[in-house]
């Protein structure tokens, strides 16, 4: 027989069965009131105490001062489960554990460390995310270069399946976003970074019936995760944006090129775009690099780019391909493919315009000494006419490009199946 201990139970005499049960070498003492307990406590020892939150508001108080008098007592709250929200202050206030009314043995000998520890929150399945949930955040979490938007975006979905939400709404920092209906928000939680608020979540009303006592604390842990997720989106996006950038130009690169051009191809074929690919390279670079040196070999590869980045519009691709070379992809939703039709008239005007706006702009780089205008060759070559595939475009673009070259240069060729059709520029249009 071990040495037997002493209880203190402050709450219903009907929870002295189960308490003596679960402890059988425990001497138990049952006081209703908490001013009593606090007055039985001083008067002799215990090692252990449970106080029932259903004794009214002094239990709380009775909590923070049975662990100033007994630091070392073993102090375990116990409540409905709608009172959960109370029961976490309690364990502010100083008590060890909390279990849920009626109160079951293996509850009791668990909070009161007489039984192998396991997490109490398995006693309530509902404050653990399903294995539903929790797919769905891995398959969020793989999906974070998409940005934080997207993400946020998803998460507010998996949070609204999650708590069974009308609606959800979450802003944090400069995103907002809304899922379902929201108008009328029951249940928020500050988003905080650093102990700093940052945003909120807020849920609708439950699609049916109310919500359970520990979705506020859920609601909670949620907030971390939103957080914790967002800045690692973020993060993800800035090492791609980098991946994709050519640093000296500022434009994306070929890497980023060659998947927008793959995804475009994609939608071209099943949403019917309209897509043109523009290869163009400039006119006897290296005499530049070799007469005015590197470095402003380099600054006209950055005034090429801005210039390149004026003419065309915002949703169109302009990368700069290597070297100095560049390319542009421009797309448009297609009004109508008529088989054996031209090639599309706006990429051939734009790439015109450019050109004429190369020839005639004054390279600060160069100065007022510039041996002449500078100029480009260019290749186009359009879905589905010249390819349907990024290879077959880029090398449709690449040849007509070449041919450009090879006759006289300054000009845009058209990629043609049989011979491809030179556009000269028109130096007189305007820019
Ligand atoms: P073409 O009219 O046939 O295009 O002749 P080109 O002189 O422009 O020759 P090409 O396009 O084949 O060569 C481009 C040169 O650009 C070769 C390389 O030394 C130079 N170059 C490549 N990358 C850079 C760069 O980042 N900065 C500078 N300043 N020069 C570069
Ligand atoms: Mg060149």
């Amino acid at each position: 027989m071990g040495r037997r201990t002493r209880l203190l139970l402050i709450g219903a005499s009907a929870h002295r069965d189960a308490l003596a049960g679960a402890l059988p070498n425990c001497d138990v003492l049952v006081v209703e009131h908490a001013l009593e307990g606090l007055w039985q406590s001083g008067r002799g020892r215990f090692e252990r105490a449970f106080v029932s939150l259903g004794i009214g508001n002094k239990a709380l108080r009775a909590v923070s001062s049975l662990r100033q008098v007994s630091p070392e007592m073993r102090i375990v709250v116990g409540c409905e489960p709608a009172d959960e929200p109370l029961a976490r202050r309690a364990l502010d206030e100083g008590a060890d554990e909390y279990i849920l009314e009626p109160i079951k043995r293996e509850d009791v000998e668990q909070a009161f460390g007489v039984a192998r520890p396991r997490p109490l929150s398995t006693t309530e399945p509902a404050s653990g995310p399903s294995l539903q949930e929790i797919i769905k955040l891995s398959d969020i979490l793989q999906n974070l270069g998409d940005g934080a938007l997207a993400t946020l975006d998803r998460l507010a979905t998996l949070l609204q399946q999650a708590f069974d939400a009308e609606g959800v709404v979450i802003q944090l920092d400069e995103l907002s976003c809304t899922t379902g209906k929201a108008n009328e928000l029951v249940l928020e939680e500050t988003i905080r970074r650093h102990d700093k608020p940052v945003g909120r979540v807020a849920l609708a009303r439950r699609a049916q019936g109310t919500y359970a006592a520990n979705a506020a604390i859920r609601l909670t842990e949620y907030a971390r995760l939103i957080e914790a997720t967002i800045v690692q989106a973020r993060e993800r996006q800035r090492w791609r944006d980098l991946a994709w950038t050519d640093d000296l130009s500022g434009l994306h690169n070929r890497r980023y090129f060659e998947q927008t051009l793959d995804e475009l191809i994609e939608r071209a074929s099943t949403k019917r775009l309209r897509l043109t690919v523009l290869l163009f390279d400039i006119d006897g670079f290296k005499n530049y690099n070799d007469s005015y040196g590197h470095e402003v070999g380099d600054k006209l590869i950055q005034e090429v780019a801005l210039l390149l980045r004026r003419c065309t519009r915002e949703r169109d691709i302009v990368v700069r391909y290597g070297g100095d070379e560049f390319a542009v992809v421009f797309w448009d939703a297609e009004k109508q493919r008529v088989p054996g039709s031209e090639h599309p008239h706006e990429p051939i005007e734009l790439a015109t315009r450019f050109c004429n706006a190369i020839a005639q702009h004054e390279f600060q780089c160069l100065g007022s000494d510039a041996p002449g205008p500078v100029t480009i060759s260019g290749g186009l070559a359009s879905f589905p006419w010249n390819g349907n595939t990024r290879e077959q475009l880029i090398s449709a673009a690449d040849k007509a490009l070449l041919k450009a070259k090879r006759t006289g240069k300054n000009q845009i060729h058209l990629a043609g199946k049989k011979d491809e059709e030179s556009i000269p520029p028109n130096s007189k249009d305007p820019v």
